[in-house]
């Protein structure tokens, strides 16, 4: 089986504002496998060193390593290739990328799309929201009345970041009451400061805040000292060792880059619902192949809360295979992740 890996740049629409810096480029390694009969497999690594820590360098390192196990490969079952490129790559962005690309190869090679190899009875499609970029209350609320125009019934607004009052009213004013709010505020807040935030933001109606303070222990304390008036999400302290069994937050943000792949993923989904908590996916503004294992894992999941995967429009140089139709996305169904 044959590996290549090819770095591809993504640049955004227009900058993207978040607590940890203002994004207006992606670099991402796309990742091929492709077996003795000529099927293919897709993946890809797209790390996100503002945010994760982790260099492209790194992860290219650590997948490339894989390429003697997989030229070696051709006549093992996948899943023990999937657990032996798992043993060789440290980083979960480079075990995502290898991960999802034998599992696209598996897929295809049975003619099924991915989520129906996943699950007997994937949902057959993922309800998504917006995600807005600017910080600007007027930009914003332009954008989500625009999203709401669309039809998505969520919109996603960063907060930690200046006037997030004025934001959110002029996002609330724009989209009116049946349109959710979602707010992410990255860990920006201490406890103290979240809480006194979202009482402040609650009667905006928010439908949750992820990430409101850093780690796992202070979103539990947040989500205690609200009683409900906001609910609260695991996202980046999802990652944190032991974060998903503690029932922490009311809902668990996870990402097939973060979790390390598509079968830890659904793992880590089946942990955090049995301590209570609703799942949902995003990326961490991936390319297609990104986009199109979390899709595949969301419908395998029957995900009901949306799911932060309708970001391929925010780039400029990327047509996007998964077009969301009125805040949701069917799911493909071509064999495989759906990409040709
Ligand atoms: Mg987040």
């Amino acid at each position: 089986m044959r590996l290549e890996v090819e770095p591809r740049r993504l640049r955004f629409r227009a900058p993207l504002a978040t607590a940890f810096g203002t994004l207006e480029e992606r670099e991402i390694l796309a990742v091929t496998v492709r077996d003795r009969d000529g099927v293919v497999g897709v993946g890809e690594a797209a790390p996100l060193q503002a945010y994760d820590g982790v260099g492209l360098a790194a992860v290219r390192a650590q997948v490339e390593g894989c390429a003697d196990v997989l030229g070696a490969g051709d006549d093992q079952p996948l899943a023990a290739l999937r657990a032996a490129c798992r043993g060789r790559c440290p980083l979960p962005q480079a075990r995502a990328a290898l991960d999802v690309a034998l599992w696209d190869l598996e897929a295809r090679r049975r003619g099924l799309p991915l989520a129906s190899v996943l699950a007997q009875r994937p949902a057959e499609a993922v309800v998504v929201n917006a995600t807005i970029g600017a910080t600007d209350p007027e930009a914003a609320a332009r954008a989500a009345a625009e999203a709401a125009g669309a039809g998505f019934r969520c919109v996603k607004v960063k907060v930690g970041l200046g006037d997030d009052a004025g934001r959110l009213a002029a996002v609330r004013a724009a989209v009116g009451d049946r349109v959710a709010i979602r707010i992410d505020a990255n860990g920006a807040w201490s406890v103290d400061e979240a809480v006194t935030a979202l009482r402040a933001l609650a009667p905006t109606g928010i439908e949750l805040c992820e990430e409101p303070a850093r780690g796992g222990a202070a979103i539990r304390a947040v989500r205690a000292a609200l009683a409900g008036a906001v609910p609260v999400a695991l996202d980046e302290s999802a990652r944190e060792p032991g974060a998903l069994a503690t029932g922490a937050a009311d809902a668990v943000c996870l990402k097939v880059a973060g979790c390390g792949g598509i079968g830890d993923l659904l793992r880590d989904a089946a942990t955090a619902r049995a301590a209570g908590a609703d799942v949902y996916l995003a990326s961490t503004f991936d390319g297609p192949a990104g986009i199109a294992g979390g899709l595949h894992a969301a419908a395998a999941l029957r995900v009901a809360r949306p799911s932060g995967l309708a970001t391929l429009a925010l780039f400029e140089d990327v047509e996007d295979p998964f077009p969301p139709v009125d805040g949701v996305i069917p799911l493909p169904r071509a064999p495989g992740l759906g990409l040709p």
